[in-house]
């Protein structure tokens, strides 16, 4: 039988794995940061007519240049994220995972590196080799904050053309303060002042879920710091594919460099843009989600976790002898967490309320077995 490795495969993705959250049968799923809320059925009706609509013109291609959603997704960040953007400063592309590629394919690539503090999303690493950029693996102090002189030094050693700051951190959920990113972001472009700087990518997919405010007003007069967001959590959509960008207006012009053209269906436009109207709905799920999370952390920490602070939908609990024994013994009581690979830590979404009932009585008979 012919393997991946007897192909002419390039040799930096032989043996490697690919991106593999089990997408597994059970009744409680809390292993992949989804938003737990189906659309509501006035937006699954207004999605459906915007969706009619586009199928009248399928015979033509989209929008090359996703005009319209472009300028309501700016609108959306100017109304909740705390900073003025407008059309030319935001770019969208099929999940937040297509936009990051594209500013690899653009700023990364052969012969240059991409630097992330692990433990953090997975995909940066993943994403960097597929598109030929060298991985460099920053570190956290104990408590998974990012340690600024350690960072700094790393950064100063390995002068990396993309630095990737995830806040709130997956899977952590730990936020990560302003001043850090100007710090990284002011040793980044020193640490390539021959060169023309580097490209600093604040990876905000559960920005709407934090405590805190936006870190979009940092963009301003920073050409070479983005912001990348999507509407796989906060909207509830998932399963839409959309992620977009804001930065200076030239790295939205940087990255048609790179973008196949009418890379957004027409459909995801359109789908997109319906979601968009119902953003204030879409928002209060956010606001349940955060106040349950909050008591995931709460609960978690009564039961006697070691629980790490959150400022995601989701949140790290441990600590466990073996976490993926833990990890097993939850999914035969029907409830499927993740397992990161972080030592002693299991992560966990915040679900409905019921589901996060039903995890929290699996950890409570865990712990009792265990103790
Ligand atoms: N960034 C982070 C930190 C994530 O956790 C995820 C999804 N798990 C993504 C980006 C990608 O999300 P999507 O492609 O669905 O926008």
């Amino acid at each position: 039988m012919t393997g991946i490795d007897d192909l002419p495969i390039r040799d930096e993705l032989r043996g490697k794995s690919p991106y593999g959250a089990p997408q597994l049968d059970v009744p409680v799923r809390l292993n992949t940061n989804e938003n737990p809320y189906p659309l509501p059925e006035e937006l699954v009706a207004r999605i459906t007519e915007r969706v009619a609509e586009a199928a009248r013109h399928l015979n033509r291609y989209p929008d090359r240049d996703a005009i319209e959603l472009r300028t309501e997704l700016a609108g959306y960040l100017t109304r909740t994220a705390g900073h003025q953007v407008s059309v030319a400063n935001v770019w969208a592309a099929n999940g937040s995972n297509e936009v990051l590629q594209q500013l690899l394919q653009t700023f990364g690539g052969p012969g240059r590196t991409a630097i992330g503090f692990e433990p953090s999303y997975s995909m940066h690493a993943l994403i960097s080799r597929g598109t030929g950029t060298g991985w460099i693996s920053g570190p956290r102090n104990a408590d998974y904050t990012i340690d600024v002189d350690a960072a700094r030094a790393a950064i100063a050693e390995h002068r990396p053309d993309v630095v990737f700051i995830t806040s709130p951190n997956n899977p952590t959920g730990t936020a990560v303060e302003a001043e850090t990113v100007l710090a990284l972001h002011d040793a980044a472009q020193a640490a390539r002042a021959d060169a023309a700087g580097a490209l600093v990518v604040i990876d905000e997919a559960y920005g709407e879920f934090s405590h805190r405010p936006s870190l979009l007003p940092l963009i301003e007069g920073r050409p070479r710091l983005v912001l990348s967001r999507t509407m796989s959590k906060a909207f509830g959509a998932a399963g839409l594919r959309l992620g977009y960008l804001a930065a200076d207006p030239a790295v939205v012009d940087a990255v048609q460099l790179v973008r196949l053209p009418y890379h957004l269906s027409a459909v995801t436009q359109a789908t997109a843009l319906a979601a968009l109207e119902h953003t204030d709905t879409l928002l209060g799920y956010v606001e349940t989600l955060k106040a349950e999370r909050d008591r995931l952390v709460s609960e978690l920490r009564a039961l006697g976790c070691e629980v790490t602070e959150s400022d995601a939908n989701f949140v790290q609990f441990g600590r466990f002898e073996d976490a993926h024994a833990a990890w097993q013994a939850l999914l035969e009581r029907g409830v499927l967490v993740r397992d990161n690979g972080v030592p002693g830590m299991l992560r966990v979404t915040a679900g409905t309320p019921a589901e996060n009932d039903a995890f929290l009585d699996a950890v409570r008979e865990l712990m009792k077995e265990t103790s």
